[in-house]
């Protein structure tokens, strides 16, 4: 097995996050820690963190960073990510946040490798206008990659749905919010040479092989 890695997937809505961190961490053997996913869970289920989280992701809105910052905390603590490493995806999405994560990582070195999926702006609105999410599995599907059956997820047979976020407002929000506050975070790992951009255009499967090779290349830097 490959020993234990620290990596983050970063980008754009839409430029493919949830489905490259789906398939690298089943290649890393290491668990995927979404926030997004924790948050809509949350919601679905309409615990405590649902209740306090619900209007941030209806806007399109970033959720506070002490709520981020403690369901994260409590999440890197658990046994996989100890042992494993992990892959964030959806955080960190401020400066704020990618500090606060150093100072977690410190003991242990930091991040290994930031990967961010380079897909320029016109190709995510188009696919965001056609994403359908498994309400079960949370698989994605899209105009390039349809499942077999209308409306049914090809992995679990789960519904397929339109996130609620994925309305032009919501879009729009989240796309200026990624300018203003996620871009500077790519700064803040390039300057530490841990940032390693992908073109992330094409096929699944060979953004996939790109994603891996770019990622060994620089975990062998380290
Ligand atoms: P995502 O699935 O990553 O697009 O996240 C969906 C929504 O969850 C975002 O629009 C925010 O409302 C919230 N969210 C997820 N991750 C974060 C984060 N790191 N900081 C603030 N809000 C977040």
């Amino acid at each position: 097995m490959i020993p234990g890695v620290e990596l983050v997937i970063m980008g754009k809505q839409g430029a493919g996050k949830g489905t490259q961190a789906t398939r690298l961490c089943r290649h890393y053997v290491i668990p995927h820690i979404s926030t997004g996913d924790i948050f809509r869970e949350a919601v679905r289920s309409d615990n405590d963190l649902g209740g306090r989280v619900r209007e941030y992701l209806d806007a399109g809105e970033l959720v506070p960073d002490d709520l981020v910052l403690a369901v994260i905390h409590e999440r890197l603590e658990k046994p996989d990510s100890q042992e494993r490493g992990f892959m964030l995806d959806g955080f960190p999405r401020t400066v704020n946040q990618a500090k606060d994560l150093d100072e977690m990582l410190k003991p242990s070195g930091g991040l290994d490798v930031v990967v961010n999926l380079d897909v320029p702006t016109d190709i995510v609105l188009e696919r965001l206008a056609g994403r359908r999410v498994c309400a079960e599995c949370k698989a994605n599907y899209g105009t390039e990659r349809p499942p077999e059956l209308e409306g049914v997820c090809d992995v679990c047979g789960g519904t397929l749905q339109r996130r609620a976020d994925d309305t032009d407002a919501g879009i729009r929000r989240r796309l200026e919010l990624y300018e203003e506050q996620t871009r500077p975070v790519l700064e803040w790992y390039e300057d530490q040479g841990r940032l390693v951009s992908v073109i992330a255009t094409g096929g699944v499967e060979e953004v996939t092989d790109r994603l891996i090779a770019a990622i060994d290349t620089q975990l062998n830097r380290r």
